[in-house]
């Protein structure tokens, strides 16, 4: 396959862009190849600038789960320019917004719009800090929640591919009061609060972990977060960035049937247009400002093009039946996966929750940030390579997830698991 413009892309992207990319994953590094740039993508394709197709399993990173570029969403933004493009004012597609996101999500009773999940979940921490006037706060080994400084620690993918620990730039006091325990250890979470009874604001957890590949939680992981926060007075605030109105209409919280007390969404909310949101139980949203004394602001916030594409994406997801249908081909798509790693004679871990999944070049089962970390990553790079040549998109990380959309058609599942079988054989021969 030629990517000889990608390539040139790339070398002319990293004379003015640091590292040729604006997010690190994307430029491919830890995989021993060149990025891939885009030049369209419609439904489950991609297009490059070397004109080779793909079928597409990034989905921007979740927020494509209708698939690239939707006409229901086309539509909405296309009515919304002829409208303006950002007020800096209220809007009524805020308050649609808004009234959606309380009307689907179990916790949210309010809810604020920021222009991204880094500033949904540092607003969330800030509110839970400022709400309880406690300091400290729990996050896992693992789970990612953007990059804002004091939750910039053991952070999984992004900074785990790169083995940056932490990274430069994060001091010790931005983290001192940053927590970090292993996913799934209920028993590290109830030794940290009896250690520190009084001056634990938050626990902030990705619910279904999608950081550090697709990790979900063990059997009453989130009821035991549950408890401890209730009993101890803190705050549980489920990062649904990623799994919001993809686990469910309602998010993992609705599928697991946990409710946190604050909850933060991205991605999926947007439609495709950069969006965070933060929301959960009035008393606690109600200490914001200006009614309440915890400043959070956004001069994009609730930006109309990005309310009217993430509600017309919403819509569409409420339709009766979609995750139904959603999950009904996740299972296949595992039946696929798994057939594949078996005939291919490959040692491999397969999770799969809903539309996410991740196979770990690892003999142990992953369930928490160490078990992930045994994966061959070497391994993992050379199958990536040979999903790339035969056309198919997945995230060039080992720790990411991959993301089924509505828009795969069972064919293309077929495929796709084929060139699984191939590229593990191949990966697994050199
Ligand atoms: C992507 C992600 C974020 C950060 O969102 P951005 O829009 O990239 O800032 C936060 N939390 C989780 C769980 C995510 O997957």
């Amino acid at each position: 396959m030629d990517r000889s413009q990608s390539s040139k892309d790339f070398t002319e992207a990293r004379s003015c862009i640091p590292g040729g990319v604006n997010s690190p994953v994307r430029a491919f590094a830890n995989v021993n190849a060149t990025p891939v740039f885009y030049d369209h993508a419609k439904g489950s394709h991609v297009w490059d600038v070397d004109g080779n197709e793909y079928i597409d399993f990034i989905g921007s990173w979740g927020p494509m789960i209708l698939g690239h570029c939707p006409d229901v969403v086309e539509t909405a933004v296309r009515a919304q320019l002829d409208r303006g493009m950002s007020y800096g004012a209220p809007c009524e597609a805020e308050i649609t917004m808004a009234e959606e996101i309380c009307r689907l999500v179990p916790a949210a009773e309010k809810a604020r719009m920021v222009s991204s999940g880094t500033e949904a979940t540092m607003s969330a921490i800030r509110l839970a800090r400022g709400y309880t006037h406690r300091d400290k706060f729990i996050k896992f080994e693992g789970n990612y929640h953007g990059h804002s400084d004091a939750l910039l620690v053991a952070a999984g993918s992004g900074v785990a591919t790169f083995g940056i620990p932490g990274t430069p730039g994060v001091t010790a006091g931005a983290v001192a009061d940053t927590i970090v325990l292993p996913y799934n250890d209920l028993d590290a979470v109830r030794a940290a609060f009896e250690e520190c009874p009084d001056n634990i604001a938050a626990i902030i957890v990705e619910p279904i972990a999608g950081n550090m590949g697709c990790v979900p939680p063990a059997k009453g992981f989130l009821q035991g977060l549950r408890d401890t926060c209730t009993e101890f007075g803190a705050l549980l605030i489920f990062d649904e960035v990623i799994s919001g109105f993809r686990a469910a209409l309602g998010g993992a919280q609705e599928r697991y049937g946990i409710t946190p007390d604050l909850c933060t969404f991205g991605k999926i909310i947007g439609g495709g247009f950069p969006v965070g949101c933060f929301a959960g139980r009035a008393d606690i949203m109600d200490a914001l400002a200006p009614d309440g004394p915890v400043y959070q602001a956004g001069t994009l916030s609730g930006n109309p093009v990005a309310m009217e594409a993430g509600l017309a994406q919403l819509r569409e997801l409420e339709k009766p039946g979609f995750y139904d249908e959603l999950e009904k081909k996740g299972a296949y798509w595992e039946e696929g996966m798994r057939r594949a790693i078996e005939r291919a004679g490959v040692t491999a871990q397969l999770n799969r929750v809903g539309s996410l999944a991740t196979i770990f070049f690892t003999d142990c089962p992953v369930t928490c940030w160490d078990d992930a970390a045994t994966c061959d990553t070497e391994a993992f790079a050379a199958y990536f390579g040979g999903m790339l040549d035969r056309g198919f998109l997945i995230a060039p990380s080992q720790f990411e997830c991959l993301f089924l959309s509505a828009a795969h058609t069972y064919e293309e599942i077929d495929a796709f698991c084929a060139a699984v079988e191939e590229s593990l054989r191949d990966s697994s021969a050199n």
